[in-house]
């Protein structure tokens, strides 16, 4: 076997990233003596954070998120166990790895801990060594996993998230209006002449223009929540949640201008000496009684509206209430 046959190691770019980045950890226990050992493993190389209960392990949880959890079983009120169990119950959390720690050595109990959720099970009194080259093995996965799921999410040509996001995020979003009676707002928007983009340019150069609108998108979002997604091709779509037609449709209008401002030539297009978008918005509050889907049909005619009335412009509606 020469060395070309050799299998790239799969893990390096993961391992080069925990090497560039202090991963986060918290340590919970009720042992001076076992926090102290766990500290002077990791201190050097980690950011450590400490708890000394469940309630306090669960407040750094929320407050730091921590890349792990080393957990001790027993400690006074909340156990590890209980700590564990809220933790996976927690949708913002509950990907967080953890690993028990404890004087506990029966198979019940390490039985008990993985049920819980926890991805490894280690023995006091504790072995510095052990337990930091299961820590590292923990944290790789998990920025492995992270990783996938960014890219399972993510668009490879421009970078802003995918239509498979999208698609789920407006049901979620849409369910969230219903319960809370929000408005949500969508905003369709496909480039304009694109065709004719490429064939002057070049597919290069088209692939270019995409990304550069996908980056002024992204940026002309301001508040937390919003969304930027490719939805196809040339078409892109944001969610807004909180937006009503009127709010949409002024941040639909600042986007065409923020495209508009980058002064992308298009040499062939008939609207303008630059790279243009047209716009349909649509937005409905949680009361009305109709889908997700029809919302984004909505939007959907109002961009051929914008389209059929000369482009480089944004149309907008909103879905009908129900009569009170
Ligand atoms: P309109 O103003 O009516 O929207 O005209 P248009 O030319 O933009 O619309 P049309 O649907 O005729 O053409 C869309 C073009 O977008 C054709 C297609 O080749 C191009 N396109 C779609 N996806 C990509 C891509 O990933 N990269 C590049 N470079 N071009 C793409
Ligand atoms: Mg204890
Ligand atoms: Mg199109
Ligand atoms: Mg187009």
């Amino acid at each position: 076997m020469t060395t070309s046959d050799v299998a790239p190691d799969a893990t390096a770019p993961e391992r080069l990233l925990l090497a560039q980045v202090r991963p986060r950890l918290l340590m919970v226990d009720d042992e001076p003596i076992d926090i102290q050992t766990l500290y002077q493993a990791f201190a050097a190389d980690h950011q450590v954070f400490i708890a000394t209960d469940g309630e306090q392990a669960l407040a750094l949880c929320a407050s730091k998120r921590p890349d792990l959890v080393l957990l001790d079983v027993e400690m006074p009120g909340m156990d590890g166990y209980e700590v564990c169990r809220r933790l996976k119950a927690d949708p913002v959390l509950r990907d967080t790895p953890v690993i028990f720690v404890t004087a506990h050595t029966d198979e019940t109990s390490e039985t008990r801990g993985l049920d819980a959720g926890a991805v490894d099970f280690i023995t006091k009194p504790i072995n510095p060594k052990i337990v930091r080259a299961r820590v590292t093995t923990h944290l790789t996965l998990k920025a492995q996993s992270d990783l996938l799921r960014q890219w399972v999410c993510t668009d490879g040509l421009t970078g802003v998230r995918n239509r498979r996001y999208f698609d789920e995020r407006l049901v979620e979003e849409w369910g969230r209006a219903q319960r809370q009676n929000t408005a949500l707002g969508i905003v369709l928007l496909d480039i304009d002449f694109f065709k004719r983009y490429n064939d002057h340019y070049g597919h290069q150069a088209g692939d270019d223009c995409l990304r550069r609108i996908g980056a002024t998108l992204d940026a002309g979002l301001k508040r937390q929540g919003d969304l930027v997604a490719r939805y196809g091709g040339e078409e892109f779509v944001c969610i807004l949640p909180n937006t009503d037609a009127q709010g949409a449709l002024h941040l639909a209008r600042l986007l065409g201008q923020r495209i508009v401002d980058q002064q992308i030539a298009h040499a062939d297009s008939s609207v303008a000496s630059v790279v243009t978008a047209s716009f349909g918005v649509c937005s409905a509050t949680g009361r009305c009684n109709q889908g997700a889907d029809d919302l984004l049909r909505g939007a959907d005619a109002q961009l051929y509206l914008a389209k059929s009335q000369g482009r480089n412009r944004a149309c907008g509606t909103s879905l009908p209430q129900p009569l009170p």
